[in-house]
């Protein structure tokens, strides 16, 4: 069975590796950036992510770079603390929870691709512009984005859009659904180099949903000498919800526009101001989502074998953490699934049944601010601070908010500590057919 991947982001990555473990080896990914490159500020790679990463034989690559979050604390505009839980290994999870640079990340994946599937496996400047089904296969086109020239036709027994938040995949299946929804917040990102604040290992979210800023290390080497590389996202609402024009992740912004809104938050554990002035760069990013889909499977609505995967098929508000996760939540069940079920049609038909509603909740949960309610409660209620927090919000409340979003997002300890493992393995090529 040939198998097509559009977009060699994290998602498209994983799906590759994910398959390769499955024993399906007839695998391409299609990039339409010219190379792989390092793009991109930190993110964070949740316990139940970072468990398929190391079923995926990554954990020793991904802890030689990246940060092993232990702490997660939320702060008021005010730098009053609201609320502190233990992350990873420190929460009691079997895996880490890891801090790291998105291009990192890509990178750790795409030489593992190459390594175990082949250079020859990923198809860099190849940008889809059509793909549609030719008898019981499917066909696409590609261009290379840069010249505008034709790049041919492949063809396979399935594709899957990984090809992220403005995705053609998903485009073609809804055409009529317009672009990401812009909730009206305006997101900066950066990295400094710094010192080490609070445990070291924390991440801080402090303010509330229209006004926030968020930072935490990512990177090993530096901490190792002792200082911080500190990535943060400084975020404001300056308009009501509407749709957004196209905008890309390496959109350049002044750093006083990351810093003017937050001139006040100076806290005694970190100076925000003089972290964003000290950044490298900053970028500039429209906080986007878009509804939930009908459905994911192109069997289903007379399109023949294509699905969609990640950003493409779900993107969300980067309020609880969890975007490039469940990117690769749905790469390992995909596999998993195309590697037991019968036919293509069964085994896409199972991983829409389970990812499609298991992150529709979850871009719910992040448009009510998901684990961050914490810090909306204390602001609607204490805008000029508080003297004892438990007059504010009971510790009931706090600690429910943060069992409810990661039972949600499903990352819950005992239950992921507890569940099967995606992985399958075969020395054989599975019995999974394409459709006739
Ligand atoms: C350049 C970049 C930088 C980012 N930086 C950050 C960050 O700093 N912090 C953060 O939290 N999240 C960032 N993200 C988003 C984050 O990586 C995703 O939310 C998450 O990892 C989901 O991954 P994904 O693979 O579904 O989508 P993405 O990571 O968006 O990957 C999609 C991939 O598909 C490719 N692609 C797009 N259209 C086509 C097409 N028509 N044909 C072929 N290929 C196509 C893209 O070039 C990209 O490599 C970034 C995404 C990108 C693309």
């Amino acid at each position: 069975m040939k198998i097509a991947i559009i977009g060699g982001g994290i998602g498209g990555m994983t799906l590759a590796l994910s398959l390769h473990d499955a024993g399906l080896h007839d695998v391409d990914v299609y990039e339409s950036d010219a190379r792989v490159r390092e793009l991109g500020v930190g993110i964070n790679v949740q316990p139940h992510a970072v468990r398929e990463l190391t079923e995926l034989g990554l954990q020793d690559q991904l802890a030689a770079v990246a940060i092993p979050t232990a702490e997660l604390a939320y702060y008021s505009t005010h730098g009053q603390r609201i609320w502190g839980e233990p992350r990873g290994l420190a929460a009691g999870y079997r895996w880490p929870q890891f801090s790291i640079h998105r291009g990192e990340l890509v990178l750790i994946l795409y030489r593992a691709v190459i390594e175990r599937l082949g250079e020859d496996r990923v198809h860099t400047g190849y940008h889809l512009s059509a793909f549609g089904q030719a008898g019981s296969r499917m066909w696409a086109d590609f261009i290379d984005r840069a010249s505008g020239e034709a790049n041919g036709r492949i063809e396979a027994d399935l594709l899957i859009g990984c090809d992220g938040v403005h995705s053609v995949v998903r485009q073609s299946l809804y055409p009529d659904e317009g672009p990401p929804k812009w909730n009206g917040v305006t997101m900066w990102r950066g990295i400094t180099r710094g010192k080490p604040f609070l445990a070291g290992r924390t991440m801080i979210m402090a303010g509330h949903f229209a006004r926030r800023v968020v930072a935490y290390p990512i990177s090993r080497q530096m901490e190792e000498r002792g200082e911080a590389l500190l990535n943060w996202v400084s975020e404001l609402k300056t308009a009501g919800d509407q749709p957004m024009p196209r905008q890309d992740w390496q959109h350049k912004a002044t750093i006083e526009d990351a810093v003017r809104p937050f001139e006040k938050f100076k806290f005694d554990f970190l100076d925000v101001p003089a972290m964003i002035r000290s950044a490298d760069a900053v970028y500039q990013y429209p906080m986007v989502d878009r509804d939930p889909l009908p459905t994911w499977n192109g069997f289903e609505m007379g399109r023949g074998a294509v699905t969609l995967l990640g950003d493409a098929a779900h993107p969300m508000y980067p309020v609880g953490s969890n975007g490039a996760s469940q990117a690769i939540l749905d790469a390992r069940v995909l596999a998993r699934e195309l590697a037991t079920q019968s036919t293509v049609e069964e085994a896409v038909t199972a991983y829409d049944a389970e990812r499609r509603p298991a992150t529709a909740a979850v871009v719910a949960a992040n448009r009510k601010v998901g684990p961050e309610q914490c810090m909306q409660i204390v602001e609607k209620r204490a805008p000029h601070g508080f003297t004892n927090l438990d007059d504010i919000i009971s510790m009931q409340e706090l600690e429910e908010i943060s069992r409810a979003y990661k039972l949600t997002a499903g990352f819950d300890p005992a239950t992921l500590n507890s569940r099967a493992s995606h992985s399958v393995r075969r020395s054989v090529e599975p019995s999974v057919k394409p459709e006739n």
